[in-house]
Parts: C-alpha cells; structure tokens; sequence
C-alpha cells in the first residue's frame, strides 16, 4: 500500500522533533556548533506548550535572599521523594545558574527587583538550608508569563543561528533498523499532505508531554505525547509513567492553570468552612508545600465533606489581598483568565480550584546527556543509537515522583543544551547519514494509509473521550487496586475501537481528523503504561499515591518502573536503579529520609 507515495528525501546530521523550549535550545546549540540539524514540529514553534508556563525557572542567583544551588538540590531530592537520579539533579542545579545568565544575556525579558537585577518569587517546595530556613526565593519570572518569553527569545535565536525549520510537519514514527538503531523518522506536511522521510545521524525527540491522556488538564491540545507513542511502538520502554502530576490550583471547569507563583506571592487556600487548611498538613511550608502534598490535602478536605460550594466539589484560592500593584505587575494573566474563564473579579472575590493533571514525571528514561536507554539491549543503562529524548518526553530523571514547580523550564533549557553539546561530541559531520530501512518504512506507510482510507472507522474524538474519562476516573489523586484493575479493564475494552479509528475525509491538506487519529493513538498507548505501570507500584510515594499501600516502601519500591508495550494491555514491567551517587566531587548525596513537610 505505502508504495503509492511519492516521499521527499531529506538528509542531516540532526534531527530535533519538537519546537518548545527543549527543542529550540537543542536546535539553536546545535545549529550553533555547525552541525547540519533541522527542527520538526506541528504547530508554529511559538505556540508550543512551553509557551504558557508562567510561574518561573528556578536557579539559586540569590538576588533576593540568600541561596545556594545546594539546597536547590536538596529540594528537588526531597520534592522527588528521592526516586530522581542525584547525578542528573547535581548537573540540574549546579547548571541553572548559568542557563538562567544565558538566557538573560540571550534577551528573556525578566521581570527586575529595583537594584536591576532578575526578578525570583518563592514557588512550592523550595526551601532554603535544605528545608531548616525559610522559602526561598528562587523563581526567576518574566512576570506569570515565563514560558512566553523565554519560547520567544529562544526561537529569536534559532533563526540568528540560522537553524532550519519544518514547521507544520507532523512526524508519524521512527526509522528503526534491523538492529534497532534509530535512522529518523517519517513525517508528512499539514499543509499539502506530502509525506517525508527525515535521514538523521541522531534523532532528537522534544515531543513534550502527554498530559491529554485526562480528561481534565492543564496542557495544551497538542500535549499527545506523540514521541512517547513513536517509542513504545518502536518497543523502546517508557519510564516512571505512574507519576503524574495533579497541580493543586487549576481552574474549576476549563483546567485552565492558576500559577503556584501566585500562592508564592501570598495567596492562600480555604475550605469550605472557611478555614485555611493546609498548616495542618504541612506546619512548615503551608500553602507552599510541594505540589503532591497540596493536591493530596485538597483531595482529603473535599473527601471528607470539608469541600468549597454546594456539591462541596472545589476549594477556593484567595489573591484579594494581594493588592492591585501585586496583581497589576506580578500577576496580570491570572487576573485575566479568572475574568475571561469564570466571570470572577479575583481582586475580590476568590477562585474555585481543583486538582489538574499537570506534568508527567515520566517519559523516554535517558542519561544525563539525552541518550535514550533500552534495558533489554544490555545493561539497565544500555542506550539506543541514534535516539535521543530531552524536556518532558524524557525522563533523565531530575523529578523523579513529584517535580518542583519552576523546574522544568530549568530540565528543558539544562537538558536541551546537554543534548547539543553530546551531539557535538560524539557526531563526525563528515560520516554518512544511514540509509532508510525499508521494511520499516512500509510498515508505517501501512499504519497511516490504512487510518486514512478507513472511512467507515469511529471518530478519533469519540475514542479519545472514552479513554480521557476512564483515566480521570480511575487514575487521578487516589488510586487503589480495585479501581485500578476496573479502568485496566476498560482500557483494555478500548482496544478495538482504537484500531478502528477512522477518519471521514481521506484529503491530505490540513486534515485535522487524520492528525487527531494519530495523536489518539499515541495517547491510548501512553493511558495504558500509566495504568499498568500503576497497578505495579504497591506503595505510595509523591504523586503516586495509593488508598490501599498508604507507606512509601524504600524497600521494594526505591527503583525507577520500566515498561514495555506489545499491544493493548501488553505491557511488560521492569525496573532499573535510582543513582543515588552525583558524579561530582562539589556536591553532597542526600540520601533518602523522612520529608521534612
Ligand atoms: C499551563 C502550564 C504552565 C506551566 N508553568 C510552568 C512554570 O512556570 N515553570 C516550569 O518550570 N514549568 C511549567 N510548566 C511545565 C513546562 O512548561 C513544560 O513541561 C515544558 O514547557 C515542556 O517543554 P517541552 O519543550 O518538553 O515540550 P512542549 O513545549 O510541549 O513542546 C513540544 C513540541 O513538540 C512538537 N511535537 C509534538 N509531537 C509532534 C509530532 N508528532 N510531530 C511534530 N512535532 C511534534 C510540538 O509541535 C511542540 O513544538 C507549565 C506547564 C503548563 C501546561
């Protein structure tokens, strides 16, 4: 079938699919050192999700309180509940320092403290003295609109290092050899429908998260986690699946995202009783304690009756006393979106919040340098030529079961350099590109010729709210395992109607339907590594966190999960060590204790 295509041949040195901020920093590095790289991606670089973070990127400047990249580093131990890997955190923190100055000197239009220099708020979880002293202030912010600023400059860049651009090209899988190297991938353009064969000495996969597997999130509709689909099919394993975070302020209704900048500005939150509830939960941290123990406590307060309005089914944010300068000046875009998606002044009144789904901890398990690795080819740190992954489809691990707000912009800017500079190394640019496996070529012409021409198939939609639901249901802040096996079970049910997708309109020219299709596909494979990677974990730990195994378990359990999919509730389970050493001889292991919150 797949013969009947015409394919446009490109050949590089790199290729780096996704345009967010992972992305761009790989391809203005890369595009930098003269390798010869192009950049792929389905929506106009600028609108990548990275485009709305808003809250910071953490790095220890101290230019309002005392600091120390040390203790950033404690934090995002401890904010992991130690399952991150200490040498990919020790490189994290040490590095943010001069990734944030980059990025200034770059032109990221921050927000300036009256002395002129970069602007940090306090952000949940960060702690000075390793958690003894107060909240630290270590949220470097472009007022809440970082992510905006920091996208922009970085593709400013991009193009005054001339990297090239295949903008609106949707990659629809890997080229995978005979001996499971990666050659590139296939794409086909949005526009005109032609289809393309990327030849690349390394594959850089930046696909950004999967958070639409919910029903109810905080990321953009693009978030499909499409590079974790093109692995797992490629029977590459993804890691740690299980943790996914649920961020405690997201709008109640739309998901849309209230910034923990603004707790860290001085917002709080009640119960239905009015109280504030959170020292009872964390004495220390309070309304800035990690995110994991924020939703958790909002989760128990509505549990048990204690829940905002009449169906007791949210809690509520207080700004009011923020003052207008605060919100005027810090805050502009939550103001805004309170007004535009609930009608709420929140000068005055307060905001209704619940837990979202936010941010998945696991992704595409690499090593420090972006590498991907594939325990069954070797060791548990045997990597995959030619496949690199960084930002949130990686998994390297800095976050380990619960990430720190303000440190994934930190993971994407840190990790999408390292991968650049790996490339560097260890690319010869006067090498040959590999040439194109053939059988796997056909093999994923057939996938999408056949949903393509499947015009009797059941909308992608449909499909796609289906699995949503059962992921919200089953998946979200409490799990137990009776639960758990019930959305298993229907996930499993699913199974047929995924491979039924089809779409009306066989057209190749901005065919939404056959791109939603693919994407559906992507997340259905994802939904079910969550589930099985879950109902594996029998302890609690950070975002994961079980009804009926309430301890967390050092035990058995301080271990990455690794999982294998074969096809639809074929999922093999495996595990690989958590580094607990940093590979420096300038910073301290922190080795696994009781949280100090
Ligand atoms: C609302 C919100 C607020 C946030 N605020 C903060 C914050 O304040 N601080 C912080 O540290 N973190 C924050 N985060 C998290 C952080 O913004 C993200 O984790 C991070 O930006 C992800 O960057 P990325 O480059 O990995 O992926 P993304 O920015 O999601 O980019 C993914 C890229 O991959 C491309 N792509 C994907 N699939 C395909 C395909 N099949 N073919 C072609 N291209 C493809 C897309 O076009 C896109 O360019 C926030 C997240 C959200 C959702």
């Amino acid at each position: 079938m797949g013969k009947a295509y015409h394919i446009v041949d490109h050949a590089f040195d790199v290729i780096v699919l996704g345009a967010g901020g992972a992305g761009l920093r790989a391809t203005l590095g890369l595009a930098s050192t003269g390798l010869k790289t192009a950049c792929i991606s389905k929506v106009f670089p600028t609108r990548s999700h990275t485009v709305a973070a808003q809250g910071g990127i953490a790095a220890a400047l101290s230019n309002i309180m005392e600091d120390d990249w040390h203790w950033h580093m404690y934090d995002t131990v401890a904010g992991s509940v130690w399952l991150g890997d200490q040498d990919a955190i020790a490189y994290l923190c040490h590095e943010a320092i001069p990734s944030v100055i980059e990025l200034e000197h770059m032109g990221v239009p921050f927000s300036r403290t009256e002395d002129g220099r970069i602007y940090q708020r306090k952000f949940g979880g960060h702690t000075t003295h390793c958690a003894d002293g107060e909240m630290a202030a270590r949220a470097c912010a472009a007022a809440d609109r970082t992510g905006h600023a920091v996208l922009h400059t970085l593709y400013q860049q991009s193009l005054k290092h001339k990297a090239q651009f295949f903008i609106e090209y949707f990659a629809i899988d890997l080229l995978m050899d005979e001996e499971g190297s990666c050659c590139g991938l296939m794409a086909f353009s949005l526009e005109d429908g032609t289809l393309h064969r990327f030849r690349a000495k390394q594959t850089v996969l930046a696909t950004g998260g999967c958070g639409r597997i919910y029903e109810s999130c905080t990321s953009a509709h693009t978030c499909t986690g499409d590079g974790g689909g093109m692995v797992l099919r490629a029977g590459v394993p993804m890691q740690d699946m299980e943790f996914v975070q649920f961020h405690p302020t997201g709008l109640q209704g739309s998901g849309c995202l209230i910034t923990e900048g603004a707790r860290g500005e001085g917002g709080y939150l009640t119960n239905g009783d009015g109280d504030r509830f959170m020292p009872n939960y964390a004495p220390h941290e309070k309304d800035l304690a990690s995110r994991d123990i924020v939703s958790h406590a909002e989760g128990v307060e509505m549990r048990e009756g204690r829940g905002c309005g009449d169906d007791g089914d949210h809690i509520l944010l207080h700004l009011e006393e923020l003052g207008d300068d605060v919100l005027d000046s810090k805050l502009p875009g939550i103001v805004e979106t309170v007004r535009i998606f609930r009608n709420i002044d929140c000068r005055k009144d307060p905001i209704p919040v619940v837990p979202t789904a936010h941010y998945c901890m696991g992704g595409i398990p690499t090593n420090l340098h972006g590498e991907v690795i594939d325990p069954h080819r070797g060791d548990k740190n045997a990597i995959v030529p030619g496949l690199m992954a960084i930002g949130e489809a990686a998994c390297v691990s800095v976050h380990g079961a619960n990430r720190l707000g303000t440190n994934s912009l930190l993971d994407i800017i840190v990790f999408g350099r390292a991968a650049a500079l790996r490339c560097a190394d260890i690319i010869d640019p006067n090498s040959d590109v590999p040439a194109s496996p053939k059988a796997c070529e056909e093999t994923i012409l057939d996938r999408f010729d056949g949903l393509r021409h499947n015009d009797t198939g059941e909308n992608p939609g449909q499909v796609r709210m289906a699995m949503q639901k059962v992921m919200q249901d089953d998946f979200a802040v409490f799990r137990k395992e009776d639960t758990m096996q019930e959305g298993i079970d229907k996930l499993t049910g699913l199974a047929d109607r995924i491979d039924n997708i089809g779409v009306s309109n066989p057209d190749l020219s901005w065919n939404m339907e056959l791109m939603t299709a693919l994407e559906v596909q992507n997340l259905y494979a994802q939904a079910d590594v969550v589930a099985h990677s879950a109902l594996s974990r029998t302890e609690s730990r950070g975002a994961h966190i079980r009804d009926d195994y309430e301890e967390r378990d050092d035990d058995n359990w301080l271990k990455h999960t690794v999982a294998w999919r074969s096809g639809a509730g074929d999922i093999e389970i495996g595990d690989r060590p958590v580094r607990l050493d940093t590979l420096r001889d300038d910073a301290d292991t922190f080795p696994p204790t009781v949280r100090k919150s």
